[in-house]
């Protein structure tokens, strides 16, 4: 049986920077691809906006995704697609059995560590409450784009969006262009869920309304979507039923957010954090598990793919170098009034080295200071003009203590 030293589930944008960079580091590396084509969710990402941050180009989603395949290629990285893992095993010498369900039928591998990079999926309509009927014509956000963009279907003449996630906005505008008529997307928090930049280029430029503290209470149709109901909600999210409008349309497009993708991590008895839904990892994105890392939207759900490569650059690396040692795990505390979450969750004293900080605030906030503290002593600090939930912050901290205490802090406003 073939023994690798790093295998990579997922070929999105973040399995290929981690096979790549493990390649780097002379590893032998397996990438295992769900789909027929690698690049993940950029495949259908037709529109531009992608690596403005690693490239300083405005790329398509194929097109950032081509640039990381060819380097992977050029790696002598070995990968299988339409073939994901029935089973994982922990062998005795601390490596793992994979068990791999391919065209050719079952195979086995073996591989010394495990990089996690099954990105996310989309909630769908049993994760938001909507009264009425279940007719054709429900689609995730994601699902009207791999319509509309890799299989040339239009999945509607005229819709509602409900939710204000990035992709929500970015059908919004699609759909627009292809000659549907979005009525409105509907938001039912007082601030819109995705990029302030798509608000501004999906829905505003093309004077699509974005109704906010609003949600869709109702469906109505027999065999296709007929009509919705739409509702203002008081500040506990509770419908306003005097506000009740109908909106006839022929589909309602969610676009309510997205899950990390975690099936093999409950496998392998990883340990979830309840505020990303991703692993709980330390500054190498090791999970509990030693010898299992995790990143990219498996992680925690980016805004950025550029983030993306970057953090699981760093995983493939420390995949690849990984050597079994005791951990002295010490907890990044921080209060969740102030931060949504902050990945990785821990800082591995025992090894050390640069910690690369994902955070998201809580709710809006204007000029104020975060800081973070190693044993109870500022070692960054930093003044954000402007900071909201759905724009990820990210930091490096160089130290050179042994960290006995880590903290991320938000002061109050600077002047
Ligand atoms: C619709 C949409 C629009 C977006 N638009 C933008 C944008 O304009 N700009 C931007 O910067 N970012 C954008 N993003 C975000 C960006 O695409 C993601 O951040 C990025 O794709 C995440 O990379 P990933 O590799 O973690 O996940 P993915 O791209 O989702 O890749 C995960 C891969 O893992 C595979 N997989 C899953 N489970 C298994 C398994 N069990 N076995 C084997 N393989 C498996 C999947 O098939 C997939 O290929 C968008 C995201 C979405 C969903």
């Amino acid at each position: 049986m073939k023994r690798y030293r790093v295998c990579v589930l997922g070929g999105g944008p973040a399995g290929l920077a981690a096979a790549a960079s493990a390649a780097d580091e002379n590893a032998s590396v397996l990438i295992v691809e769900r789909e027929k084509k690698l690049g993940g969710i950029l495949k259908q990402c037709i529109h531009d906006g992608f690596g403005l941050i690693h490239f300083k180009e405005r790329l398509t989603g194929p097109e950032y995704a081509e640039r990381y395949i060819k380097d992977m290629i050029q790696k002598d990285v070995d990968y299988i697609t339409s073939s994901f893992v029935t089973d994982v095993k922990k062998l005795s010498d601390g490596g793992f059995e994979l068990e791999l369900q391919t065209q050719e039928g079952m195979e086995k591998v073996e591989s010394d560590t495990i990089v996690l990079a099954c990105g996310c999926r989309e909630r769908t309509s049993r994760q938001v409450f909507v009264h009425g009927d279940r007719p054709a014509g429900i689609y995730t956000a994601g699902t009207a784009q791999y319509f509309v963009n890799i299989m040339g279907y239009m999945p509607t003449k005229k819709c509602v969006i409900i939710g204000s996630g990035d992709i929500g906005m970015i059908m919004a505008r699609r759909l627009t262009l292809e000659g549907a008529q979005v009525e409105g997307v509907y938001e039912i928090k007082d601030a819109p869920a995705g990029l302030d930049r798509n608000v501004a280029q999906c829905l505003d430029d093309y004077n699509i309304p974005l109704h906010l503290s609003t949600t869709v209470t109702q469906v109505f149709g027999n065999k296709r979507v007929e009509a919705v109901e739409v509702c203002q909600v008081d500040k506990k999210f509770n419908p306003i039923k005097e506000t009740a409008r109908i909106i006839e349309c022929d589909s309602l497009i969610l676009s309510v957010g997205l899950l990390p993708e975690n099936e093999i991590a409950d496998k392998l008895g990883i340990e979830i954090d309840n505020a990303t839904k991703g692993p709980l990892v330390d500054q190498t994105f090791m999970t509990n598990v030693p010898g299992v890392f995790s990143c990219g939207n498996a992680l925690h759900v980016n805004d950025l793919v550029d983030y993306v490569s970057e953090n699981a650059s760093l995983t493939g690396k420390y995949a690849a170098i990984y050597q079994p040692s005791n951990r002295t795990l010490v907890k990044i505390n921080y209060s969740n009034k102030d931060f949504l979450y902050v990945v990785p969750q821990y800082y591995d004293s025992s090894k050390g080295g640069e910690l690369n900080l994902y955070f998201r605030a809580q709710k809006e906030v204007r000029n104020h200071k975060v800081a973070f503290l190693i044993n109870d002593e500022v070692e960054l600090d930093k003044t954000y003009k402007r900071m909201l939930p759905s724009e990820m912050e990210a930091v490096k901290i160089k130290t050179e203590k042994t960290v006995e205490h880590a903290a991320l802090r938000m002061g109050g406003p600077q002047k």
